[in-house]
């Protein structure tokens, strides 16, 4: 596409670059912005004429803030939601690594038990892997978070590309883990974070009225759409 200036933004930029490429989309400077849903949280620019997404957002909250920031100026407008399994599955572990299970989190905290030599041990993330099995890299990265926060162990990760970490000190005298980390509040919030996708997921599948989908979601009644793509077919 020729002649289009377009710009990025995400929440790893540098705080002024972000700062200057939003008011660069803002006042017409930047025509396109592709963007993380980093962006967008309080922008309120008129005449955004199309929103697209290149994956499922994680919930339908999520999907109608970010398309509701087109059409602002009352002018027909476009979304557009590309769907592939890839970007799906990839929502799916991003939700099972940010809630770990009970599992897992007693297979990690056996296996540092049984490692660690004295007071502290150092720890290479891809033989642990190795060893342990049935776990990935977020998830004990995770995990460690956790075990840290509840004073199951101190550990910091090592200078480097992040996959070694120092773990300083083991308590080994946790009983129930599961309930020391509070797993079970973790599950209630997996299960309801599951529950949003999942609707997503049956709101990309409808063959209804897509307006009427999601108000009814919302717990509203609609009554005539006739421009999604499903009214249209
Ligand atoms: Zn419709």
């Amino acid at each position: 596409m020729q002649g289009i200036t377009a710009g990025f933004y995400h929440g790893g930029q540098a705080s002024d670059i972000r700062e200057r490429t939003q008011s660069d989309f803002i006042s017409g400077k930047l025509s396109c912005l592709v963007a993380t849903n980093a962006f967008g949280m309080g922008v309120d620019k008129p005449d955004v004429g199309l929103v697209i997404h290149e994956s499922i957002p994680e919930s339908i909250e999520n999907y109608y803030q970010e398309v509701g920031r087109a059409g602002r100026d009352g002018r027909l407008c476009k979304a557009v939601m590309y769907v592939n399994w890839h970007g799906v599955n990839l929502r799916k572990n991003m939700l099972d690594n940010s809630y770990p299970d009970k599992d897992s989190a007693n297979r990690l905290y056996n296996y540092l038990c049984k490692s660690i030599k004295g007071d502290s041990g150092i720890f290479d993330l891809k033989a642990l892997l190795l060893d342990v099995g049935e776990l990935n890299q977020p998830k004990v990265l995770k995990l460690l978070e956790i075990f840290n926060q509840e004073g199951v162990v101190s550990s910091q990760p090592q200078a480097g590309d992040g996959t070694k970490f120092t773990v300083n000190a083991i308590n080994k005298a946790v009983i129930f883990l599961a309930r020391k980390l509070k797993l079970a509040s973790y599950h209630k919030l997996f299960i309801s974070k599951r529950d949003k996708l999942l609707s997503m997921l049956e709101f990309c599948r409808t063959e209804s009225c897509r307006q009427k989908f999601i108000l009814g979601y919302f717990g509203e009644k609609f009554g005539q759409c006739e421009i999604c793509d499903n009214c249209i077919n």
